[in-house]
């Protein structure tokens, strides 16, 4: 027996459909194709997996529905899209099926198969964008690394000074793009130094501030076009971290300084900013 004829029994195989001397063959078979036995051990599970999670071959009616509304709306708004994403691939080339599966006809576990991961895709899909945990979170985290890092590793800056002047010719030539550097000592927040840092994968600034014993990491870089603008706090395992914007570029500062005090720098930040 070939690979392709022991793919195409596998169905047959896999629901006990065939005659007992080609069941042997394709046993046969399996105890000799790695490649094979594996593809099969993959639909058996599959199968174990839909049998334990759905009693009921067709899909509830809520949900039935959404899919349905839902891909009527990603066929109205493919003409319109040029980058395609891979689940929009998957979803194209799987239509046939979930349709197969919507109608209620008679189906097989592929297609079950196909409509469970296409249910996936579209809770996704659905879920918009920003309200996506991850993206953040993933960020949050490699933020308060750094920071921490930062701290620990007697690494607080590449470029140890108070003076803006010294510290932004140092950024300036070492990154390519030229972040803005601010004394804002008077208002109690000085500026110690800067740093070169990988955040998001890319080279960023980060440039540190001390407010009496605690040390704010400013981390800055080009905001692209698609940037979320809203300001975000998030406060988590003891550090303080403040998403903001201007024009120009990205900033997320955090620090173990309170929330309102992070707030007050951002704002004088800014405000400095605004006023060069
Ligand atoms: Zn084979």
């Amino acid at each position: 027996m070939t690979c392709e004829e022991a793919i195409k029994l596998m169905d047959g195989y896999l629901d006990g459909e065939l005659d007992p001397i080609t069941n042997q063959k394709i046993e046969q078979h399996l105890g000799e194709c790695h490649k094979c036995d594996h593809a099969y051990k993959t639909h058996a599970a599959l199968i174990r997996t839909i049998g334990n999670a759905t009693p009921y071959y067709k899909a509830p009616a809520e949900l039935r529905e959404r899919i349905q509304s839902s891909l009527r709306e990603e066929i109205a708004e493919q003409p319109m899209r040029n980058g395609v994403r891979g689940s929009q691939v998957l979803f194209r080339r799987r239509q046939p099926e979930l349709r197969t599966i919507l109608s209620g006809t008679p189906w097989n576990w592929l297609a079950v198969a196909a409509a469970i991961i296409l249910a996936a895709i579209v809770a996704l899909n659905l879920v918009p964008r920003l309200q996506r945990p991850g993206a953040d979170q993933l960020l949050a985290t490699q933020l308060i690394a750094s920071h921490v890092r930062s701290l620990m590793a007697n690494h607080l800056t590449d470029v140890a000074s108070s003076d803006q002047h010294t510290v932004k010719p140092w950024l300036d030539a070492k990154l390519d793009f030229a972040p803005p550097v601010l004394d804002l000592s008077q208002q109690g927040f000085s500026l110690i130094g800067g740093r070169l840092d990988y955040l998001d994968n890319r080279p960023v600034a980060a440039l540190v501030y001390q407010r009496r014993k605690h040390f704010i990491n400013v981390f800055v870089w080009p905001a692209g076009a698609e940037a979320d603008r809203t300001m975000k706090t998030i406060s988590r395992q003891g550090y303080q971290l403040l998403h903001w914007l201007d024009s120009e570029f990205n900033y997320w500062a955090v620090s173990d300084i309170s929330a309102k005090e992070l707030q007050e720098f951002e704002q004088l930040f800014e405000e400095q900013i605004a006023s060069h």
